[in-house]
């Protein structure tokens, strides 16, 4: 068997780019990718760039085994003239149950209510959860903007954009994102990010702080942490607590229930705010 040749440095970074930094597939907001070669390296034995096209692992799966993706079109979605993408996108899938709940340290909210806000501490920096179908499908929606006022996270409907900066970090898998500033002064006003080193070490760590996190614990059951920004508040969500952050304070009030079972049940109009500071 012919040894296979490596590809030519800087080739999977162009096709990568040319695809608009993400899977070529204009369907697909996936920006995990593989190299695919159009016209088989079997056949071929060459790294030919003008056969060659990034697609995620998903797509790729579906160009060899299901039939579902074409040569021809892969050439159409080769062709599509594309700039970088800026944001980060994608979907939080959440399986459907009769249980919705969103868990904040150690405490859970849940609602019998067609939507939720659990907070809503101004325009720019919100969380809420909607209930559709016939109440088992939940879509999480959020908005987090920096200190500047610029968009880090808009979620709507579980349907997400992450700002792609130098000074943001996003990990995101299927069933769960984390988006961890690297600049924390950028995200928490400096008067937070004293009272935090103090009061809650582990939360600001090397001017790095967890943004935002949204993970599927079970099908209907999220778990939320990170630290939302208001003018005169900051809200701070750990894996065990809820913190309540104000300049006035000497230091944070910690909000500590005793599990899954202590619950925030919002109830009555449609749109109530479990904690409006
Ligand atoms: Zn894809």
């Amino acid at each position: 068997m012919a040894k296979r040749l490596k590809m030519k440095s800087g080739q999977k970074e162009q096709l990568v780019q040319e695809a608009g930094g993400k899977c070529a597939n204009p369907g697909c907001s996936n920006w995990r990718t593989q190299i695919h070669h159009i016209q088989h390296w079997s056949v071929y034995k060459a790294h030919d760039s003008n056969h060659m096209i990034a697609v995620c692992p998903a797509c790729h799966d579906h160009i060899h085994y299901t039939g579902g993706i074409t040569d021809e079109l892969l050439y159409k979605w080769k062709g599509i003239p594309r700039t970088n993408h800026r944001d980060v996108e994608g979907y939080i899938y959440i399986e459907p149950s009769a249980e919705i709940r969103v868990l904040t340290g150690t405490m859970c909210v849940s609602t019998s209510n067609a939507e939720a806000a659990v907070f809503t501490l101004s325009n720019s920096n919100k969380f809420a959860f909607k209930i559709s179908g016939d109440g088992d499908i939940f879509l999480a929606s959020c908005s987090i903007k920096d200190l500047s006022g610029a968009y880090l996270v808009r979620m709507f409907d579980g349907y997400f954009k992450v700002k792609r900066d130098e000074a943001v970090q996003i990990n995101h898998r299927p069933g769960k994102i984390r988006v961890t500033a690297l600049d924390a002064k950028r995200y928490l006003p400096a008067w937070t990010i004293t009272t935090m080193r103090r009061a809650i070490p582990d939360f600001v760590r090397n001017n790095i702080t967890t943004v935002f996190e949204l993970e599927v614990i079970r099908p209907g059951v999220v778990r939320l942490q990170g630290a939302f920004v208001a003018n005169d508040a900051v809200l701070a969500i750990t894996l065990d607590k809820i913190y309540v952050l104000r300049p006035e304070l000497n230091g944070p009030i910690a909000l500590v229930g005793g599990g899954e079972r202590t619950e925030i049940r919002l109830s009555g109009p449609v749109t109530r705010i479990a904690f409006g500071l």
